[in-house]
C-alpha cells in the first residue's frame, strides 16, 4: 500500500474524511468543519484591517461568464458543466428505458443549462465588479469563499473533486497588487508558522492543457505570475500547494473591462487558501486527533 492511499484510508478510519465511493468527493466530519472554521478565524484576524469587501457565491457559475473567462481554452480537463432533463414524456420514458438497460449511458441527452461548476473562487468575481463601472484610484479588495471543483480524481486526500477555497482578490494599479500579493507571502508563511506547519514558498505554473499549454506554462514560471506555499502533506519530497498567489498582469483586467478612474486598465492579483488541503496539513502534521495537538498550535486556533 503507498503513502497516499494509507493516508486517505487513516482519515477513513477516524471518521475526519467520509467515503461517497467516487475519489476526490468526501464528506467531512464536525471536527474536521471545526478546523476549517478555526483557519478561517485566523484568516479573517489576520486579513480583517484590510478593509476588504465580503462576497459569497455559490459553487456554481453564470455559464456565458464562464465561457467569456477562456477557461476551456486553458483546463478543458478540469471543466464541470451543470446539465439537465429538458425533455417531454416520451423523453422521458426511453430515458427511464434507459437506465434500466444500462447499455446505453443515460446521461447523453441532458442538456447544458446556465450553469457550470465554479472552477476558482474568483472567477464569478471579475464581471460583477465590472458591472459596477470604473474602479476607485486607489483599487479594490474583495474577500471570496466557495466550493470549487475540478474534474481531478485521485487517491490523494489533498486532491479532491469538490473542495473550498478562501480567496482574497486585489484590483488596482501593478504596484498596489503585486504589494499586496508579496504581503500575503509573508503573512501565509507567518500564519503557517502560528500552526506549527512546515512551509516552503516556490515559483509555480497552472496545468495548461496541451501543446500551446506548454508556452503559458513557460512565460507564467518566467515571469513569476504564480508562487505557492508548500507543506508536506501526501509526500515529504513532494510537498502540497496549500495557497497559491497569483498575479495575473492586465489580462483579467482587459479580459472583463475593468478600469481604474484614470482609464488605465487595472491589474490584478488573487491569493488562494486550500482549506481542505490547510486541515489536511494540520491532521497530518500533529496527529488525528486535535486533543493532541500542541498547546501553541490550538491556542492559535481556538484562543
Ligand atoms: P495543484 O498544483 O496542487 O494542482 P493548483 O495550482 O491547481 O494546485 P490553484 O489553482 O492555485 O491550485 O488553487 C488555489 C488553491 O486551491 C491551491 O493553492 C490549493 O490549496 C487549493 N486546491 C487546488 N486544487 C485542489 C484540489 N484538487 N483539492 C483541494 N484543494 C485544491
Ligand atoms: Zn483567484
Ligand atoms: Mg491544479
Amino acid at each position: 500500500m503507498d503513502m497516499q492511499t494509507s493516508f486517505l484510508d487513516r482519515l477513513f478510519d477516524a471518521g475526519l474524511l467520509i467515503d461517497t465511493g467516487v475519489d476526490g468527493l468526501y464528506g467531512r466530519s464536525g471536527q474536521f468543519e471545526e478546523v476549517i472554521a478555526a483557519f478561517e478565524r485566523l484568516i479573517d484576524k489576520v486579513g480583517g484591517g484590510d478593509g476588504a469587501e465580503a462576497m459569497r457565491f455559490p459553487p456554481g457559475m453564470n455559464r456565458a461568464f464562464f465561457e467569456q473567462s477562456g477557461y476551456m481554452k486553458s483546463f478543458p480537463q478540469l471543466a464541470g458543466t451543470v446539465h439537465s432533463f429538458c425533455g417531454g414524456e416520451l423523453d422521458h420514458m426511453s430515458l427511464l428505458k434507459c437506465m434500466e438497460v444500462g447499455e446505453e449511458d443515460w446521461t447523453k441527452d441532458q442538456k447544458a443549462t446556465d450553469i457550470v461548476l465554479t472552477p476558482a473562487a474568483c472567477y464569478p468575481l471579475y464581471p460583477t465588479v465590472a458591472r459596477r463601472g470604473k474602479l476607485p484610484a486607489g483599487g479594490a479588495l474583495f474577500d471570496l469563499q466557495s466550493y470549487c471543483f475540478r474534474h481531478e480524481p485521485s487517491k490523494d486526500p489533498a486532491r479532491q473533486q469538490l473542495f473550498r477555497m478562501r480567496e482574497y482578490i486585489c484590483m488596482g494599479t501593478e504596484q498596489h497588487v503585486t504589494d499586496f500579493r508579496q504581503s500575503w507571502m509573508d503573512r501565509g508563511v507567518e500564519m503557517m508558522k502560528a500552526v506549527g506547519l512546515d512551509v516552503t514558498i516556490d515559483v509555480a505554473n497552472d496545468p495548461f492543457f496541451g501543446r500551446a499549454g506548454k508556452m503559458m506554462v513557460n512565460n507564467q514560471r518566467d515571469q513569476n505570475l504564480k508562487f505557492e506555499l508548500l507543506i508536506p502533506i501526501t509526500s515529504p519530497s513532494n510537498p502540497t500547494a496549500c495557497m497559491s498567489f497569483n498575479y495575473h498582469q492586465d489580462s483579467f483586467g482587459l479580459k472583463w473591462g475593468l478600469n481604474l478612474e484614470d482609464g488605465s486598465v487595472a491589474h490584478t492579483a488573487c491569493v488562494g487558501f486550500g482549506l481542505e488541503r490547510i486541515a489536511l496539513a494540520l491532521f497530518h502534521t500533529h496527529g488525528l486527533d486535535v486533543k493532541d495537538w500542541p498547546e501553541s498550535v490550538r491556542a492559535t486556533l481556538w484562543g
